[in-house]
């Protein structure tokens, strides 16, 4: 199983981090021992001292696919969560800086988080899917489908282009503006619409 994660897939975001606008999408990956496991804590990592939340809507693969042209790409996720690309953003920052690859930010263990999954058919419109974020039962993020750079369709295409995908991989597609910072003793909780996905504290 593999986790792929697009970058910058928002123009709010890239600018609240003081990027550029990307003219094709930024593809990186975390590896299956990023993904927290039902029931199991999460600690704040000890490698850093600003942990980021980034919220994101998540496909789930249903089809293995190689080369998916933009038109075919829908028959290859089923289900759509919402979840966290949790970000070291020190780390991040140090490496963005000398031009190093991202893993050591991005990839550690139990740094990908994933709601309850909601099958795709249930979705009524896939091009305006609302989702939020609550930090101690405050809203801190919130995003749509709609405001994304590059929709689900392109991103499992482009993928596809570089990687064969399979069942069971998972996207993350992107975090809208609003990323911050979390604490320990701190509880996140996910939303597709108006439908509470996960829930998690900072231990
Ligand atoms: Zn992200």
């Amino acid at each position: 199983m593999k986790i792929f994660c697009v970058g910058r897939n928002y123009v709010a975001h890239a600018q609240e981090l003081g990027n550029d606008i990307p003219e094709e999408p930024i593809i990186f990956m975390k590896p299956k021992s990023a993904l927290l496991q039902a029931h199991t804590p999460f600690y704040y990592p000890e490698f850093t001292n600003e942990l980021h939340y980034e919220c994101e809507l998540v496909l789930r693969i249903s089809k293995n696919g190689k080369y998916i042209q933009d038109r075919f790409a829908s028959k290859y996720y089923d289900a759509i969560s919402v979840g966290i690309d949790f970000t070291a953003r020190d780390i991040q920052n140090d490496l963005k800086e000398k031009g190093l690859p991202w893993e050591k930010a991005k990839a550690w263990d139990n740094s990908a988080i994933v709601g309850k999954w909601v099958p795709i058919p249930s979705i009524k419109n896939k091009k305006d899917i609302k989702f939020h974020l609550h930090k101690n039962k405050e809203l801190v993020q919130k995003g749509s489908s709609s405001l994304m750079l590059n929709n689900f369709d392109q991103i499992v295409s482009y993928i596809s282009n570089y990687f064969s995908i399979n069942i069971g991989d998972l996207i993350f597609t992107g975090t809208p503006a609003g990323v911050g910072e979390c604490v320990v003793g701190d509880e996140l909780e996910g939303y597709l619409e108006d439908e509470r996905l996960f829930e998690m504290e900072v231990k």
